[in-house]
């Protein structure tokens, strides 16, 4: 399984910079889980491929280029861009995104091959195959309702926890799973702002280590959702945690599983 976090902003450069805004991961150039920065940042061959786009959560930072997606592919699409959510995610994209305002809405348009968008509802909790890939939803711990998933493609699962504070379930799941190769886990703030990180249900460096010592074994941690003021002050919180199989995850870098 091959799986990229894309890029979300650029440097003085004009180079990809690691700091994560928006949150896009994409998977064997097929399959994307949110679509904070797909449309500004996916490759040609991504644009090409992707038509299923799975949703973590409702948060800008996770949804933010999904009406540019499927506008810039609106002429071209021979098939609907599948959007994977809850109902509950379906509706606040339809009242607060889609609702001709803020975009149009692209569930009552059509090109000349028929519908651009088709939601896929999934219950929080259920197991539904996207592509090629068995995608186990995991409610999560947010401040608006959430989904971890586990990702599989047959050989090799991946876990990813999308936006949490802490939680007990996601991590039951990886336990069950004998084919886990990573965990892509957040951490948005540093230690001295756990107050907000609560607040707003995320996790700080402290706080990632109770999470992981939940996990059995020892697999690969790829650490995602580094706010981006206070980055290297996590990257050296998390380093500090001395965790041999914990990483930072590289914005950009393609893994394969
Ligand atoms: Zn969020």
């Amino acid at each position: 399984m091959r799986l990229q976090l894309l890029p979300s902003t650029i440097d003085e450069d004009g180079r990809a910079s690691a700091r994560q805004h928006l949150l896009s991961i994409v998977i064997d150039d097929r399959v994307a889980i949110d679509a904070g920065c797909l449309a500004f940042s996916c490759s040609r061959k991504q644009r090409e491929q992707v038509r299923d786009i799975i949703l973590t959560h409702t948060h800008l930072d996770h949804i933010a280029s999904l009406p540019m997606f499927i506008d810039d592919l609106f002429a071209s699409l021979t098939s609907p861009i599948r959007v994977h959510a809850t109902p509950e995610m379906i509706e606040i994209l339809e009242r607060d995104i889609f609702n001709w305002e803020i975009y149009p809405r692209f569930s009552e348009l059509t090109n000349s091959h028929g519908k651009v968008i088709e939601y896929m509802p999934f219950e929080g909790g259920s197991t539904f195959t996207v592509e090629h890939l068995s995608i186990q939803s995991i409610p999560v711990n947010h401040k608006v309702a959430a989904n971890g998933f586990i990702a599989s493609d047959g050989k090799t699962s991946v876990a990813i926890t999308g936006d949490t504070a802490t939680t007990d379930e996601l991590w039951r799941e990886c336990n069950a799973r004998r084919d886990l190769a990573a965990v892509l886990v957040e951490c948005a703030f540093p230690n001295d702002m756990a107050e907000l990180a609560g607040a707003s249900q995320h996790l700080v460096p402290k706080l990632l280590s109770q999470e992981l010592a939940k996990l059995d074994g020892s697999p690969r941690v790829l650490v995602i959702n580094l706010k981006p003021m206070y980055r290297e002050k996590v990257i050296g919180e998390i380093t500090s945690l001395g965790l041999s199989n914990v990483e930072v995850l590289e914005v950009g870098r393609v893994y394969e599983f």
